[in-house]
């Protein structure tokens, strides 16, 4: 249930209201949206006459939204959300371009990288500094050292920072320092980390989980808009299948347009993880802005064969650049702008 307020609702009509939804057994979170502010009845709300809220002070609409998801559904939002970060914004028409390393390795890797990234096309700077790996063995990232090296890679090239939370410790760092909080595929449904990551003022960016369904993502990204974050973006990065020899993963190509219909979050492809090879990236980069993603999410490295994560799937430089502008003239032709 959400209780819709006039826009003269005064603190004291919603402070009783606050507590009329806590005597039915429910938590109400306050949702500020750009144009109303909306109470999000979390709990059992099936059992509650809607009447009696209607007809409380300062209350313009009480809604039921037939939808498990109910604040990512397009029933709830008709319009597009958009998300903005620096001076790009996701979800607003406009084919956003990211880009970097799998890893924050080193200052100077990173810093050469963003540099050749800027100069390619990108609009936002991609780079983990705590690395979620198959192996205990293998690089884990930086942590908050690579946090600064990001810091540092935005201070020179202006390009605004994603990189990836992994637990609520590395939350506050990642919040500090970062303009997307990135949340990746393995966390799709640690709850209590979307918990978190709820009560921020910083943009999300959902992985879709591995093997987890449209609905299990959307009702994830739910999690994250019930506790009042409604800067939600979703990422498709490949689910599970049984031929993962050339391919990594599965790209969901076919779920981006079906998740455009349902939600109203910008949606973003991770063609790198998707694929897993770097050959496979510039297709399904162009696949993604055909079928009408917001943006891509793309491992760059100056050298590969070196690289600490993930080299095999990540272009050059010059390859990132011939596929930036290859993105925009397929741009054209489709009427879809590339940043
Ligand atoms: C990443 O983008 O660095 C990453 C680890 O991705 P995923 O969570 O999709 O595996
Ligand atoms: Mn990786």
């Amino acid at each position: 249930m959400l209780i819709v307020l006039k826009p003269n609702c005064s603190a004291e009509n919603l402070e009783n209201l606050k507590k009329l939804v806590e005597l039915q057994g429910c938590e109400p979170v306050i949702l500020k949206g750009t144009f109303s502010t909306t109470i999000n009845v979390l709990g059992d709300d099936t059992k509650i006459d809607i009447n009696i809220f209607k007809q409380q002070k300062g209350v313009e609409d009480v809604i039921r939204i037939a939808s498990p998801f109910r604040l990512a559904s397009r029933k709830y939002k008709k319009e597009d959300t958009i998300i903005k970060v620096g001076n790009v914004e996701f979800g607003q028409g406009r084919f956003v371009i990211m880009g970097g390393p799998c890893a924050v390795e080193t200052q100077e890797q990173t810093l050469s990288i963003a540099r050749a990234v800027k100069k390619n096309g990108a609009q936002v700077l991609r780079g983990g500094a705590y690395k979620p790996r198959s192996s205990p063995y293998s690089f884990q990232g930086l942590a908050e050292e690579g946090l600064k090296i990001l810091k540092a890679a935005r201070e020179e090239t202006g390009l605004p920072v994603i990189t990836e939370a992994l637990d609520q410790k590395s939350l506050d760092l990642v919040y500090k320092y970062t303009d997307i909080i990135q949340i990746g595929t393995r966390n799709m449904q640690n709850f209590a980390l979307l918990k978190d990551v709820s009560k921020l003022d910083k943009p999300v960016m959902l992985k879709r989980g591995m093997s987890s369904t449209i609905d299990e993502w959307l009702l994830a990204a739910e999690y994250i808009l019930a506790g009042g974050n409604l800067q939600v973006m979703l990422c498709e990065r490949g689910i599970r299948s049984f031929d993962a020899k050339y391919t990594r993963n599965v790209i969901d190509l076919g779920a981006i347009p079906v998740v455009k219909d349902l939600t109203h979050l910008p949606v973003v492809v991770d063609p790198s993880h998707g694929s897993g090879r770097k050959e496979n990236v510039a297709p399904m980069s162009y696949a993604s802005l055909a079928v009408g993603a917001d943006s891509i999410l793309v491992d760059v490295h100056d050298n590969a064969g070196a690289a600490l994560c993930d080299g095999q799937q990540a272009m050059t430089p010059e390859e990132f650049g011939q596929m930036v502008q290859k993105c925009k003239q397929l741009g054209t032709s489709l009427n879809i702008k590339v940043w």
